[in-house]
């Protein structure tokens, strides 16, 4: 912890006047020191935090549309990384109580963090077991800025990027820390809740639905989710493995666009695991909810996607887009948050592979199109992409100019190479995290090439790339035609959906 965030930290709290002086929460654990408020994001301060690595949630919580209140209780297993004396979480409910290992702890709430105090020190490598009581209204709490919490027609959606755990569970919020999750929500009968994973249970009892949802491999904090509201749900098993999807029972005909194309989500996966490798979770599916937040999002095998998409009709790549973050985002995650162009470079790549497919426009047709969308000078090419800045990771810029970065690899590498690259990156760090410059150093591995300069002119310059064949241009690009008596059949759907995307950080 950097000595200014530790004074910042302390004035915060002394600020809210909020309960237990520092000295004593030290003093009754002299033998070990405070876990960070962060884990070192360079965008986000306290995103996350440092100390302890969580292994598993046991999340069960209470929700009650009408009025927004949500109850719940979390039990966290973590073990320490180091002599702890005390440690951060990160949570915006109001908390009832907190325990550790059993015991009692002591706890003060700032803004964002929900800092514990254990009667006793835990020791480096030792199991932790933490119990957190809370209940609140999550629609009217702010933290810095940000209240991501959906409310839908029906129901609720606790879905977002990169903020969404410290509005319904307390967490080690960042996708460095991942863990396997068991949740339980309970709703009045009559109301469906959806979550990641395997669907172990669905018990009925005095008026209520207990849903007991469990994703089994390790999880990023932010995929986690749960939707509340009315749903048809379509159950079936493809390749061994359940599929869930489910659609806002009065969703119109969006909703039965939206229908019939999460329907199609094994079929996607298996295109994508054909480029990609092997699908790396245990149950596939969809959610679209009965509200327009603008957005969808890749949740951990079972994305959340607003009805605003099928707007004008049928759209699977939006599909598409979510359904190959599962290898890219989900199952390689960013070690920070600067490094998002792995995840939205990406999905939006993948939705030229498959108009490619399709024959709705190749994807070095897509990539003339984008080029010739945005002219010299344009904002769109100022956006260094390989370092966005913070509160800046979803700007268009990103999707498309990310996806010509990897179209133009393909073209300077050859396909091969690419598509080698492409699977040993999902497999080298299946399950874990990745930054850009490993994604260079793998690239330039396995192609043999010396791409530093590619790379500085394609991620981190903030100039429209020159067309040449060093930066992947194909030997008969024109950078002068505008190609529009040719503009390719996916194109306006692929916009309109890259905009939505983007769109949504900018709430
Ligand atoms: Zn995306």
């Amino acid at each position: 912890m950097a000595p200014h965030a530790h004074v910042r930290r302390i004035a915060m709290v002394v600020g809210l006047a909020l309960l237990l002086p520092i000295g004593v929460a030290q003093a009754a654990a002299p033998s070990g020191t405070p876990g960070a408020r962060g884990i070192g994001d360079p965008y986000y301060a306290d995103y996350g935090n440092g100390g302890y690595d969580v292994d598993h949630y046991g999340i069960h919580v209470a929700y009650v549309p009408k009025t927004d209140r949500l109850r719940g209780t979390t039990k966290i297993r973590a073990h320490a990384t180091k002599n702890l004396s005390r440690f951060n979480l990160d949570f915006v409910l109001p908390v009832k109580s907190v325990r550790v290992n059993d015991r009692r702890a002591s706890f003060t709430q700032g803004r964002h963090e929900l800092v514990v105090t254990p009667k006793k020190a835990v020791a480096k490598g030792q199991q932790m077991v933490v119990d957190v009581t809370y209940a609140g209204v999550p629609s009217t709490i702010k933290s810095d800025g940000v209240q991501p919490w959906i409310r839908t027609d029906d129901g609720a959606a606790a879905v977002g990027e990169p903020e969404i755990a410290a509005w319904w569970y307390p967490a080690n919020d960042h996708p460095r820390d991942k863990a396997t999750y068991d949740v339980s929500v309970k709703v009045a009968k009559g109301l469906e809740a959806l979550g990641n994973g395997v669907l172990v249970s669905k018990r009925v009892a005095h008026g209520t639905t207990t849903w007991h949802w469990r994703e089994a491999k390790p999880m990023a904090p932010y995929l986690a989710f749960f939707v509340v509201g009315q749903f048809g749900i379509d159950r079936s098993r493809v390749d061994g493995l359940p599929v869930i999807t489910a659609v806002a029972s009065h969703g119109g005909n969006e909703g039965r666009y939206a229908a019939a194309d999460l329907r199609k989500t094994p079929q996607v996966i298996r295109f994508e695991a054909n480029h990609f490798g092997p699908y790396p979770f245990d149950a596939m599916g969809g959610v679209a909810p009965a509200a327009d937040f603008g957005f969808a999002l890749e949740n951990q095998t079972r994305p959340v996607y607003t009805r605003g998409f099928w707007r004008d009709g049928p759209n699977i790549y939006v599909v598409v887009h979510e359904l190959a973050h599962q290898w890219y985002g989900d199952s390689v995650s960013v070690q920070n948050w600067r490094d998002i162009w792995l995840n939205e470079g990406f999905a939006s790549f993948a939705e030229w592979l498959w108009s490619e497919k399709h024959d709705e426009g190749t994807a070095k047709q897509l990539f003339q199109q984008t080029w010739d969308s945005y002219p010299r000078g344009n904002g769109f090419w100022k956006v260094k992409i390989g370092n966005p800045g913070a509160h800046n990771e979803f700007n268009g810029a990103v999707y498309d100019r990310g996806a010509m970065t990897l179209q133009a690899l393909r073209t300077r590498i050859g396909d091969d190479a690419f598509f080698t690259v492409l699977r040993t990156w999902a497999a080298d760090h299946r399950y874990g995290n990745g930054s850009i410059p490993e994604f260079i150093d793998l690239a330039q591995t396995v192609s043999g090439e010396d791409l530093a300069s590619f790379f500085e002119v394609w991620l981190y310059t903030s100039r429209r790339p020159a067309a040449t064949e060093a930066n992947g241009f194909p030997a008969d690009f024109d950078p002068k035609v505008v190609g529009r008596e040719s503009i390719p059949q996916s194109w306006a759907k692929i916009q309109r959906t890259n905009e939505l995307l983007a769109q949504a950080e900018r709430r």
